[in-house]
């Protein structure tokens, strides 16, 4: 049999697998990607990168291309709810409830102070080809798409797997120093029996990816997520929720829909067009409507979290890991971020820079973060119940009597305005999945072999998820500040990452130079913002943020997290040890 030999074998050519592979390339690494499918999904599921998913792919040169093609910001301002597009009966194409979302309105200020990026939506099935052919030009990525996974040893050394060329129908070997399931789960972990822990299977969903022009039924294009709430069905499981697809536009006259059914899973209904296309009139109240179904999936609302990360040389990143309800769209997102720990990790650990040791601190970090996700997710897939009873409807009672709970919220009466504020007061729970800015961007690393704790507390958390305190505490993201170098202006993001360490200081004085050119095994380049230094700090607000002396130093690491922190330069000695520890050359 013929057998290739790499750095890594990533199994899985999606959200996961292709970001992995273009990672570890722009860290001089090889990798063999093999993905069973022909190309990438066509299914139409996320569509939503958050601002630090896309700090992440801006990194990658990706960000502005995503942005042109995606959904403009005054398209993703709000979320909205609404009770049918069509109809002309009394309860009919009624807004129930708008609220700002993704950092538009009311959020723009906070989001754009704490990140050089604006969170962006741009459906999956765009998204994947868009990675596939940056991957494409990335010469350490070997890509193979028709290539399955069939079955894997590992030994002290490395990895040895079987896999089926599917256009060939034959065999081939590869050997890696490391495997990474980024296979959704369907293969890998299973194989290595990792348990998953959680709900396997919630709700089943039906999404219909249609196209059709329903411009004539939208007065405003600020939405970019849509739900039904039908007075004739009595909640949220007779809802839906729709989203523009583009591709062309993604205001109201989006080419292309996609339409999410929650069904119960002891409900007998049929996955096929013939009863979701009148499902899709009845609820929207648009008996002529014509769409053109591109396609129809049907999967299963589940939360779930593999019990381990890591077995030997195989490593679990994205759906592989952690499967969770959409809600407020954290599964590609986690998945991208995974896949941004662990690939300076494997680079560090195979240039021979780190020892094998940093690669615990992959499940150390991530794990929490997935149990965190998971968990949120379901909180705010349960959170749209609540609407419900903002509503004022009633679990199972008589269509009627909850018609009347419409009718009354619509009314213009006083009980009508108090109605509608106790909507208004109810919905606001809401702001956990559509304004999740901490849980975005505010996720920090605890208890990590990886990093260096100071002693000092973390932020307090909001416990609704919204407010984000930006701190240079280590275990955390380097917050964003608007910094000037050579006369233009940069985020203090693009000081850091590409597979360095980085140093930054306020300070003029040599200390840290010299700290940083006594560190064995890696590189530590050294910034200094301030007045005259290599960076201005104009605003202050890099000041403000820094959380140490002038002369103190943040050490961050290769994917933007603070490692280490030092309150002055007295500290600065500690330096070379502090990167032996983080590397897990102490322990070697
Ligand atoms: C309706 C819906 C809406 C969503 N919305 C959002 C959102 O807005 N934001 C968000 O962040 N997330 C969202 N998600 C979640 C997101 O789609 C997933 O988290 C994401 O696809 C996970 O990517 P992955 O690469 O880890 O896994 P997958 O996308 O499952 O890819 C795994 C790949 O591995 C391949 N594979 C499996 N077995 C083998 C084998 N033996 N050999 C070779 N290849 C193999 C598969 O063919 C597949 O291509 C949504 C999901 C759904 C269903």
């Amino acid at each position: 049999m013929n057998t290739i030999t790499t750095d890594v074998l990533i199994i899985g050519g999606a959200g996961s697998g292709l970001s992995l592979a273009i990672f570890l390339n722009r860290l001089g690494i090889s990798s063999w990607l093999v993905e069973r499918h022909p190309t990438t999904s066509p299914a139409p599921k996320a569509h939503y990168y958050n601002q630090r998913t896309m700090e992440i792919l801006r990194e990658e040169g990706l960000a502005d291309k995503i942005y042109e093609l995606g959904t403009p910001a005054a398209n993703m301002a709000r979320v909205g709810w609404y009770t049918s597009l069509g109809g002309d009966g009394e309860l009919d194409h009624k807004t129930i409830y708008l609220m700002d979302a993704f950092g538009g309105f009311s959020l723009a200020e906070t989001y754009e102070r704490d990140s050089p990026c604006r969170s962006a939506n741009y459906p999956q099935l765009r998204l994947e080809p868009l990675l596939l052919e940056h991957a494409r030009t990335s010469p350490l990525a070997h890509l193979n798409y028709h290539h399955e996974l069939v079955s894997f040893v590992q030994d002290a050394d490395g990895v040895t797997a079987t896999v089926l060329d599917r256009d060939t129908e034959l065999q081939y070997e590869v050997r890696a120093k490391y495997l990474i399931g980024a296979d959704g789960g369907r293969k890998v972990g299973p194989a290595l029996g990792i348990e998953m822990d959680g709900i396997p299977r919630l709700f089943d969903m039906v999404t219909v990816h249609f196209a059709a022009d329903l411009s004539a039924y939208l007065d405003d294009d600020s939405p970019m997520i849509r739900w039904f709430l039908s007075p004739d069905k009595g909640g949220s499981w007779g809802s839906g929720v729709m989203v523009a697809l583009g591709p062309e536009k993604y205001d109201r006259h989006s080419e292309e829909w996609l339409f999410h059914f929650a069904f119960q899973p002891d409900d007998p209904s049929q996955f096929d067009a013939e009863s979701v296309v009148p499902r899709l009139r009845d609820l929207l109240k648009l008996p002529e409507l014509e769409p053109r179904i591109i396609r129809m999936n049907d999967w299963k609302v589940q939360g779930v979290l593999a019990r381990r990360y890591r077995e030997g040389r195989v490593f679990l990143v994205g759906d592989s890991a952690h499967r969770h309800p959409p809600t407020t769209g954290l599964g590609l997102n986690s998945a991208i971020q995974d896949t941004h720990n662990l690939a300076w990790k494997l680079a560090a650990v195979l240039k021979g820079q780190a020892d094998p040791s940093l690669l615990d601190s992959y499940e150390a970090e991530r794990r929490p973060v997935g149990a965190r996700n998971v968990n949120w997710a379901l909180l705010t897939f349960q959170n749209h119940l609540v609407i419900d009873a903002g509503i004022g409807l009633i679990p199972g009672a008589p269509v009627e009597v909850n018609r009347e709970a419409f009718r009354l919220l619509f009314s213009d009466t006083a009980e009508g305005a108090t109605r509608r504020q106790r909507l208004h007061e109810v919905i606001q729970s809401q702001r956990t999945e559509f304004q999740a800015h901490d849980i975005e961007i505010g996720f920090a690393y605890e208890n990590s072999p990886a990093i260096i704790p100071d002693g000092s507390a973390a932020p307090v958390k909001s416990p609704m998820g919204d407010e984000h305190i930006p701190v240079t505490r280590p275990g955390h993201r380097l917050p964003h500040a608007w910094v000037t170098r050579s006369g233009g202006t940069i985020s203090t993001l693009d000081l850091v990452g590409r597979g360095r360490f980085v140093l930054l200081t306020s300070s003029r004085s040599l200390h840290w130079q010299k700290a940083a050119k006594s560190v064995v095994g890696a590189a530590v380049d050294v910034v200094a913002i301030g007045p005259g230094l290599d960076c201005e700090d104009p605003s202050g607000r890099w000041a403000a943020l820094r959380g140490t002396e002038p002369d103190g130093a943040i050490l961050v690491r290769p994917d933007g997290h603070v490692a280490w922190r030092a309150e002055d330069s007295d500290r600065s000695g500690q330096l070379a040890g502090a990167v032996k520890r983080i590397l897990g050359r102490d322990a070697a």
